[in-house]
């Protein structure tokens, strides 16, 4: 969406250029492109590949208007996600880095991740994006074997998402990430554990850990609900969490987040600005953005997004929501809460009744073990991570 005054966002443009001014923003680029669909996927993106230049000249026009109508503002994290980055030419990838130095202050940046597709990627085009600044990579290999992998509709083998890794490696990344999927039919406790392993053993500095999602309609969740295959149980999904949270420390990578491994400073900083509700603006088709209260969601047609046709959905926190949001993103993280911060910002808003309820729930949470508090700081327990859905739904 163009930042324009008469656009759905006009009256309030004033405001979203005096909080980019007080506080650097995270920038984000949906690129809606992939050679295949996996069969669990969900996200906005197309085979379409026809599309992809009227894609790119639009996030290009986005990128400059938005800096303009911010009045180029500053920004420390860049992160290309999608979809899958990877399949933007280099002379695509140098045009969309050129223009968000022209529009955002760049001064600050302290990392700039790209995601991309192990089987897209050669060390000429990972070269070409270290060489533009990309510090940081994040691979979606999501299993270490060839059957699960073809289960889950990966172009990529095992194999070539290994040599992904030392290709990104020997082009200069030394900033990688993987992630690694769980709760994917027919895979074993034992596997993950081992893929994880090998994972570790390539040096990577950070690994995510997702769990199949199948919430939304996709051709793996129609085999399962066919009978044709069978997720894990609850419990055995547990299992799996629970020996990784045991296995990934001694293999160097200490849990920052409940999905999130790192080696000691190589937590992702961009990640890591929703779960502490920093600013972020999102360009590009089903992106979304954040600043003070205001938050919007891009329309995830594609088609509509290239002609700014599509409809926004804006949504404007009230004071408790934007309250509630705190200690629902930051007990994701394993410092948890400064609960007498939010105390504080509770009390200012004459909502401190509603705190001191979520208080007594926490803490009665601690004789359960799901719990930790340390002072005034609140963390879940790895228990509590374990079932953290059940726990944060008080605050939805
Ligand atoms: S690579 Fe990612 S975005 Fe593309 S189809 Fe697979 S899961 Fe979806």
């Amino acid at each position: 969406m163009i930042p324009d005054p008469s656009g759905p966002l006009g009256g309030r443009l004033g405001a979203l250029r005096a909080a980019a001014g007080r506080e650097t923003l995270g920038l984000y680029l949906h690129i809606p492109f992939c050679l295949d669909r996996c069969t669990y996927c969900s996200f906005t993106t197309t085979r379409d590949r026809e599309l992809q230049p009227a894609t790119v000249a639009r996030l290009r026009r986005e990128i400059r208007a938005w800096g303009a109508a911010l009045g180029r503002p500053a920004a420390d994290t860049l992160y290309l996600g999608g979809g899958t980055p990877s399949l933007l030419s280099p002379i695509e990838l140098a045009d969309l880095t050129a223009d968000l130095r022209g529009a955002f202050d760049l001064d600050p940046l302290e990392e700039a991740t790209l995601e991309a597709n192990p089987g897209t990627v050669d060390l000429a085009w990972l070269a070409a994006a270290r060489t533009l600044g990309w510090d940081r990579i994040s691979l979606g290999v999501q299993a270490l074997d060839d059957g699960l992998l073809a289960r889950l509709g990966r172009i990529h083998g095992a194999a070539q998402a290994l040599e992904a890794l030392a290709l990104a490696e020997r082009a200069g990344f030394r900033r990688r990430s993987a992630d690694l999927m769980v709760g994917i039919p027919g895979q074993s406790l034992s596997k993950v554990i081992e893929d994880a392993r090998a994972l570790a053993a390539t040096g990577i500095e950070h690994l995510s850990i997702y769990l199949l999602d199948l919430d939304k309609a996709c051709p793996l969740k129609a085999e399962v609900e066919a009978g044709r295959l069978a997720l894990p149980t609850e419990d055995e999904v547990a299992d799996v969490f629970e020996a990784l949270q045991a296995e990934l420390p001694r293999l160097g990578l200490a849990p920052y987040e409940i999905s999130n491994y790192a080696r000691p400073g190589a937590e992702s900083r961009h990640n890591s600005r929703y779960w502490e509700r920093r600013p972020y603006l999102g360009l590009g088709p089903s992106a979304a953005s954040q600043m003070g209260d205001l938050r919007w969601t891009e329309s995830g047609v594609i088609p509509a997004w290239i002609e700014d046709r599509g409809t926004p959905e804006i949504q404007e926190l009230d004071p408790a929501e934007a309250l509630a949001e705190i200690p629902l993103l930051g007990l994701r993280l394993h410092r948890g809460v400064d609960w007498g911060d939010l105390r504080n910002r509770a009390g200012a808003l004459n909502l401190r009744p509603l705190a001191e309820a979520w208080e007594a729930r926490l803490r009665g949470l601690e004789k359960e073990g799901l719990t930790v508090w340390e002072g005034d700081r609140v963390r879940l327990s790895p228990r509590g991570m374990l079932v953290s859905n059940g726990i944060l739904e008080m605050f939805v």
